[in-house]
């Protein structure tokens, strides 16, 4: 008898025929921005731990402090039995750190894309999307079922056009990473914020790679263009530079009320484990109280892009940020370039469709503040070494 699931075979032969089939592996990752695959020591490009902060002793400590207290999971969700004195105190440094009214913590940063935006919007309104926009947001105006619209963040009027005429929808969204993930190019957010104004829409956006990185005090791009509070959501995840897990929803009392009451995929998850609060928690306090962590991430991106520019390299976008894609097209080519530089050592993003469109395969490479110099130096003459126009 054949497996009712057989056609599953065929589906992974397909996927693998066209280059696009992913295998999974193990990683460690090690302080000072180093990983281990497979016994073998890396340079690891490939991670979003901006800061470094996963390996901080102050982290490790908050998070066992609250694993002895507290036990190893949360054992229920934050509505029922689950919101310990960990989590309330995230929420509390949450508050502060946003400078925002009020703020809830979700299981991961793509339960609060999703389950924000579900709760917000429904089938008798309109989402912009921005084509670029990160599958938890897309996924998330899915769910809600309202009417779907893709824009591009470099044809604005477009957008503003479209909004003009969508005055029949009962609201209106405008939904946008705020640092695009496999662009790493920053959304227009203050022409964003005006058109919201000026088309009566709602504007929601997800600040992923963001946080700890852009604005005075790290709170995320929307603050380094200093629009922080006129967007009326802000999303964010404690999972990439805050160096824990979780994400965040930041906001007024009455979109966290709402939250509390609709955003589903927090009512139906079991809350965020002690440790992992405790973590976050201290996580957002360094973020605040050092900026120089930031000073030397961003050191790193100025000094790393100048040097592949040196070499004859352009990054795949106007972007400044740790986040630098140099595009291949090619999907093969992406997942070749990307093993050879592993040969040398060190471990970067291979992407490809359909994380991004088809035709842009790229590596995507990440840095951090525990980069030192020497890694910089020695990737830049290993990408030379390897990339086609060059060999
Ligand atoms: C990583 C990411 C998320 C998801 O965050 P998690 O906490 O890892 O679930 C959401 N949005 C963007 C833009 C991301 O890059």
């Amino acid at each position: 008898m054949t497996s009712p699931l057989a056609w599953l075979n065929s589906e992974l032969a397909d996927l693998e025929s066209r280059h696009l089939l992913r295998r999974r592996r193990q990683f460690e990752s090690l302080p000072g921005g180093w990983c281990l695959a497979a016994g073998r020591r890396l340079r690891n490009f490939a991670g979003n731990d901006y800061l470094g902060l996963s390996h901080d002793p102050r982290l490790k400590a908050a998070a066992e402090r609250a694993l002895s207290e507290s036990g190893s999971g949360a054992g229920a969700s934050a509505l029922v039995s689950g919101r310990s004195q960990w989590l309330v105190q995230l929420e509390e440094q949450l508050i502060e750190f946003e400078g925002c009214g009020a703020a809830l913590v979700f299981p991961t940063g793509y339960a609060a894309n999703l389950g924000t935006i579900a709760a917000l919007a429904d089938s008798e309104d309109v989402i912009y999307c921005d084509r670029f926009n990160h599958a938890s947001l897309v996924d998330g105006c899915r769910l809600a079922g309202a009417k779907f619209r893709v824009y591009r963040h470099d044809a604005l009027d477009k957008l503003d056009e479209s909004l003009a005429s969508a005055s029949p929808f009962r609201r209106r969204f405008i939904v946008t990473d705020t640092v695009f993930s496999m662009e790493g190019d920053v959304a227009p957010l203050g022409v964003l914020v005006e058109i919201a104004d000026r088309r009566d829409a709602i504007l929601i956006v997800d600040e992923a790679h963001g946080t700890g990185v852009w604005g005075e005090s790290g709170r995320g791009a929307c603050e380094a263009l200093g629009i922080a509070d006129r967007v009326p959501v802000r999303i964010g995840t404690l999972s990439k530079a805050v160096g824990s897990l979780g994400g965040f929803v930041a906001g007024d009392q009455s979109l966290i009320d709402w939250l509390w009451n609709c955003g589903r995929t927090q009512i139906y998850s079991t809350a965020l484990p002690p440790a992992v609060c405790a973590a976050a928690a201290e996580g957002l306090r360094i973020i605040a109280a050092e900026p120089q962590r930031r000073a030397a991430l961003w050191r790193n991106c100025d000094l790393f892009r100048q040097m592949l520019q040196d070499v004859g390299l352009e990054p795949h976008r106007a972007a400044s940020g740790p986040i630098v894609p140099l595009v291949l097209a090619d999907a093969e080519l992406a997942v070749e370039i990307a093993g050879r530089l592993e040969e040398r050592g060190f471990l970067v993003g291979g992407i490809r469709p359909p994380t991004v469109p088809q035709g842009t395969s790229r590596l995507r490479i990440t840095l951090s503040a525990v980069h030192d110099e020497e890694s910089l130096v020695e990737l830049v003459a290993a990408i030379h070494a390897v990339w086609p126009r060059f060999r």
